[in-house]
């Protein structure tokens, strides 16, 4: 699984950091850090929820 952050459209409602902060880290002002995850198989179902989290819908999942 990856992770794909469109970083430009993040608006620092920090959702996804919320429902997973080991995935999905913020930056000093509240914005998303990274631009790709590669979650490990156990952390798959924890970062699917954080991606559903963000209400922007900049984060997707390619399975
Ligand atoms: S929930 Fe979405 S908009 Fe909010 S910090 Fe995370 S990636 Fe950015």
């Amino acid at each position: 699984m990856k992770i794909h952050i469109n970083r430009a459209g993040c608006v620092g409602h920090a959702r996804c950091a919320a429902t997973a902060p080991e995935i999905f880290p913020l930056d000093d002002n509240g914005y998303i850090a990274v631009d790709e995850v590669a979650p490990s198989l156990d952390q798959e179902a924890l970062a699917r929820r954080g991606a559903r989290a963000c209400p922007e819908r900049i984060i997707t999942v390619d399975e």
